[in-house]
């Protein structure tokens, strides 16, 4: 059930690459394993995929033990409170939820006073929707300049949640702008940074976020089921 999923998702990735001209292996796939338990995890990873992600940093904590023997990489993509960095540094090998000047600066400490480098991308709220995090659009690129000279973190992108609606123009439109602020921000900070990682698209719009240009998809109930756990 879940090898099948993932099959078909891959499928699709490959088709969507395509179809618009890209090649499949430019788009990485994260499987989203928030509320799944350890054991269909392991399933999921037999399929020689790599990539997971969660949203709460307790339970990425708790069954990360449980994952251990399994060579995989994790990605943090939930709202970080500032008190759970500790946490994020031991266990995420990449935080995609970089979103205020806060945040960046308490992982910063930390990641100094334990000699220590980590990946992170830049959450941007595109749609706007109050109930999402991540920066506002007009100021990501002051926020990137402020990380920037902090050289343990390092940013080697961007990420957004498309918006909540079933107008595919609207979806379209974030991943767009989203795509305009990571070449803005090539343009203007290149020389300090790489900005190629598009993290963008999940199960419901993932073909508009490859259209788009996304290099990182983040599919949850397409390949695990739909959740009955609030999350
Ligand atoms: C849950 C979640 C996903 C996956 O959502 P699905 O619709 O289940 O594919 C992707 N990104 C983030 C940040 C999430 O919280």
């Amino acid at each position: 059930m879940i090898a099948n999923n993932i099959q078909r998702i891959r499928q699709q990735i490959n088709e969507v690459a395509q179809d618009c001209g890209r090649k499949a292996e430019d788009i990485r796939l994260l499987m989203v394993t928030k509320t799944v338990s350890p054991e269909r995890i392991k399933q999921a990873l037999a399929t020689g995929e790599t990539l997971i992600g969660e949203n709460k940093i307790q339970e990425l904590v708790k069954k990360q033990d449980e994952l251990t023997a399994v060579a995989h990489e994790v990605h943090m993509i939930g709202h970080l409170q500032t008190n759970k960095v500790k946490e994020a540094i031991a266990y995420a090998d990449c935080i995609q939820s970089l979103d205020r000047l806060r945040l960046v600066k308490r992982l910063h400490n930390r990641l100094e006073f334990e000699n220590k480098n980590i990946k992170a991308l830049l959450q941007v709220n595109v749609s706007a929707e109050t109930a999402k995090s991540g920066v506002a659009p007009e100021q990501a690129l002051n926020l990137i300049k402020e990380i920037l000279p902090l050289e343990r973190i390092h940013l080697t992108g961007l990420m957004t949640i498309g918006a909540n609606t079933d107008d595919e123009n609207d979806i379209r439109r974030g991943f767009r702008l989203l795509r305009q602020l990571q070449q803005q921000a090539q343009d203007k900070y290149g020389d300090y940074s790489d900005f190629s990682v598009l993290s963008m698209g999940m199960s419901g719009d993932m073909r508009i976020a490859i259209e788009e240009g996304s290099t990182l998809v983040r599919v949850g109930s397409a390949i695990f089921g739909v959740r009955t756990e609030m999350v």
